[in-house]
Parts: C-alpha cells; structure tokens; sequence
C-alpha cells in the first residue's frame, strides 16, 4: 500500500470502490447492448447517490458547498471510479477548482451550484475541424462584443456529453476590441437560438455520451458569461487540462487494475494442454510486466497531487500533468492489450472486461491532448526549467 495514504483517502478508496462494485459494475453488459444506455431510473438512482457522496463537488471549497477534498483525495476516488467501463462513471457533472477561483458570484450561483446539486450539466466545446491539436494556434470559432453581448460564430468538434448537457464551456477568438484574436471561454446555454447539432458520429466506444459536431451561428450570450478576464481563456483551459489528464491517469489505474484482476483470477480457472494456464511463463510474463507498470505509475500519479496539493509550480504542474497522462495512458493501453490476449477467444467479445476497456482506454491517448502533445508539453518543460524540476 502507497506508504502517502491518510485515513481519511482510505475511507474513500473503500466507499466508491463499493459504489463501483455494486451500483456500476452490474450495469456494464446491459450498457454494451443498449448503446450505453441504462434505464433512466438506474441513471437518477446512479446521479443521486453520487450526489448524496458529494461527488460533483469534490474538489470545491467547503465555503462553496463543497468536499474541500485534496487533488490527492480526489484521485483517489477517480482511480476507483475508472474501473468500471461504458462511461457509467460519468453520472454525475463535475465542477472543478479553477470554475470556484475564476467564476463570478452570477456564475456561481447559476452554474457552480447546479453543478454541484445536479441540476445542470456541462460540456467543452475547444476542438474544431481544422484545430485539436494547436488550440492555441488555430481557433476559428469568433466571439465578437456587439452592445452588452457576445455574438459566436464557429463550429465545435466531439463535444463530449452535449446530448446530455446544459450548458457548452466554449472557446472562442475575440473579434473586436484590445483583446482582439486573443482566446476567452464562454459559458452558453445549449437551447439558445443559433445553436445548430451538425452530426453525432460513431465512435469506438459504446457510450450513451456523444461527441457531437455543432455549429454556432450568431449565437448571442450576455456578457455576464464571459468566464474570469477576455485574454485568459487558455490559461482556463490549461487549468481543465491539468484537471483533466489527471484524472484520465487515475481512471487508467483503475482500468489496470480491475483488468489485472480479472485476467489473474482467468489464469487460475483456464486449462490449456493439461495444465492451467497460470503455470505458463508466457503468461505470467504478460501479468508480471502489467503489475509492475501499474505500481510504477500509480506512485507517480500520487507523487504529482501531493505536488499539487503542496503548491507546485504551475508550470512544472503543467508538465507533470503531461507526464502522468502520457505514461498512464500507454500503460493502460498495454495492460488492455494484454489482458485481451491471456483471455484469447474471450477477450474478443464484447461481454468482456478486456474487450471493452481494449477499446475504450485507446481514446486516452488521443483526447486532452494526444501522446505526442504530451511528450512534446514534457521536452520543452525539460529544456525550459531544467531537469531537476521534472524528477
Ligand atoms: C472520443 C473523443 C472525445 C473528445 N471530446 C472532446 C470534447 O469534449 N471537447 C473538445 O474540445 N475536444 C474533444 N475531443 C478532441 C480531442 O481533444 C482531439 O481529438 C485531440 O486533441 C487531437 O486533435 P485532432 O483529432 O484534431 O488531431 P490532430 O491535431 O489533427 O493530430 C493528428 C495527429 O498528428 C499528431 N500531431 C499533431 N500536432 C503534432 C505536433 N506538433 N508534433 C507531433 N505530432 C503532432 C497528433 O498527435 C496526431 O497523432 C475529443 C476527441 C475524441 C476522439
């Protein structure tokens, strides 16, 4: 056990683990056949009982109506959550640190709280077809200042749970004033007029949450939904990301570890040519090299929100985050794969653990940031702030 482990991230770990194995878990094969849909009273029960925990509130301050828990604390409850698959972890909306640090009183009180209460959902709307990568370089979406609104202009690409959501966080290029081509995230209400879903395509995944392409024509927003200052948008983004890939490097550690679980409890039942296949060394080799990279990067992840929670450097930060996502992510990947070959014919089938995480932890090395964004985010911190900073 990580030697960092309070009472209190115990008593978390053993509470949402129990969550997991008896409220989601059981969901995950009527979810795989039913385009990730569950029944609706299933999906409240699921909300409301993340609710009752606290959960949409985790990492806000108790003054705000939150847990006040610790980057660390909350991780803990993210590797957890990420241990079941088709996405059942997604039951409730999150609302984050940066929204309690950035958002206005009006903010707060409109979408802060029905965050946290589950009246409204969010979604982000950053990616469009010519800009996932470079966000910062290649935006088109338009904000521009007309009276006291903001008129928007633009297309979203795979905007995440927007058929289930309230409310986009939308980035956007402002078109007039000083600020004018520097990037500012908005909030906009999903049924306000000039919002037009262009096409919700298929993905890997079997998941009741799209990732849908929208367009924004003139679509007009009070001022009021500006979030924190017209020039820091990216700095807010960059706060979700490091949010983000964070709790993507803990869902993977949970995905490892119920997969290494799982297949090990395989090995012991399966016979092959006499013998269970558990006593193969070709087997054990797989398994070996999957606990021993799981251990390795768990300690990182925990290592980096205790950073976190002591204040680190943003920038390092930044990096960190990068680190940790980049090498949970592959590592997940591998475990997955893995884990499908030691369950063979099995570990095709879509009833399968392996199967469905095999498909599902593939786009942790794509969205927040692809690997090769990650490592390029951790060379140039390397050369910026030097080695020592990084290790
Ligand atoms: C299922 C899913 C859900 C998503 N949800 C959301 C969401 O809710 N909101 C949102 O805004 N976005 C979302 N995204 C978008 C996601 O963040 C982007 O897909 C991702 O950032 C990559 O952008 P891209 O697809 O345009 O790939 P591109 O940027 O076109 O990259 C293509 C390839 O080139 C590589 N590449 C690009 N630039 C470089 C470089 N400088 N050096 C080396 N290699 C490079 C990439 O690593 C990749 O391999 C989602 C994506 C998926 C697949």
């Amino acid at each position: 056990m990580y030697s960092g482990m309070t009472k209190d991230s115990l008593e978390w770990q053993k509470k949402i683990r129990k969550f997991v194995d008896t409220e989601l878990i059981p969901w995950e094969i009527y979810a795989e056949k039913n385009e990730g849909n569950i029944p609706s009273e299933i999906e409240k029960k699921h909300q409301q009982l993340a609710i009752k925990f606290g959960l949409p509130g985790m990492g806000i301050s108790k003054k705000e109506g939150g847990l006040g828990l610790s980057m660390f604390e909350q991780m803990i409850i993210w590797e957890q959550l990420g241990r079941v698959t088709n996405a059942l972890c997604w039951c409730f909306s999150e609302a984050q640190d940066w929204m309690e640090e950035v958002f206005s009183d009006y903010q707060k009180k409109e979408y802060l709280k029905p965050l946290m209460n589950g009246t409204k959902k969010e979604c982000y709307a950053i990616t469009e077809k010519g800009s996932g990568s470079d966000v910062n370089g290649s935006i088109q979406a338009t904000a521009e200042l007309v009276g006291d609104q903001y008129v928007i202009n633009g297309e979203k690409w795979y905007v995440t749970s927007a058929n289930k959501a309230d409310f986009f966080f939308l980035q956007a290029r402002l078109k007039s004033g000083k600020n004018k081509n520097n990037h500012a995230l908005f909030i906009v209400d999903i049924n306000e007029k000039g919002i037009e879903l262009v096409d919700s395509p298929a993905f890997s995944h079997t998941f009741a949450h799209h990732h849908s392409i929208y367009k924004f024509n003139n679509v007009k927003i009070p001022i009021s939904h500006i979030i924190g200052k017209e020039d820091d948008g990216m700095s807010y983004t960059h706060a979700w990301f490091r949010h983000e890939r964070l709790g993507i490097a803990a869902r993977c550690c949970g995905a490892a570890e119920r997969l290494i679980s799982e297949v090990t409890q395989f090995t012991k039942i399966r016979e092959s040519g006499g013998s269970k296949i558990k006593d193969y060394q070709l087997i054990q080799s797989m398994l070996a090299d999957s606990v021993t990279e799981l251990a390795a990067t768990r300690l990182l992840l925990y290592e980096i929100c205790k950073e976190h929670d002591n204040n680190q450097d943003v920038k390092i930060l930044h990096a960190k985050c990068s680190m940790i996502k980049l090498y949970a992510s592959e590592m997940a990947n591998r475990v997955a794969d893995r884990s499908v070959q030691i369950f063979g014919g099995r570990g095709y089938m879509r009833e399968n653990v392996a199967e469905r995480f095999f498909r599902e932890l593939r786009a942790d090395r794509i969205w927040e940031g692809t690997s090769e964004i990650q490592r390029i985010i951790i060379a140039n911190s390397l050369y910026k702030r030097g080695l020592e900073n990084l290790i």
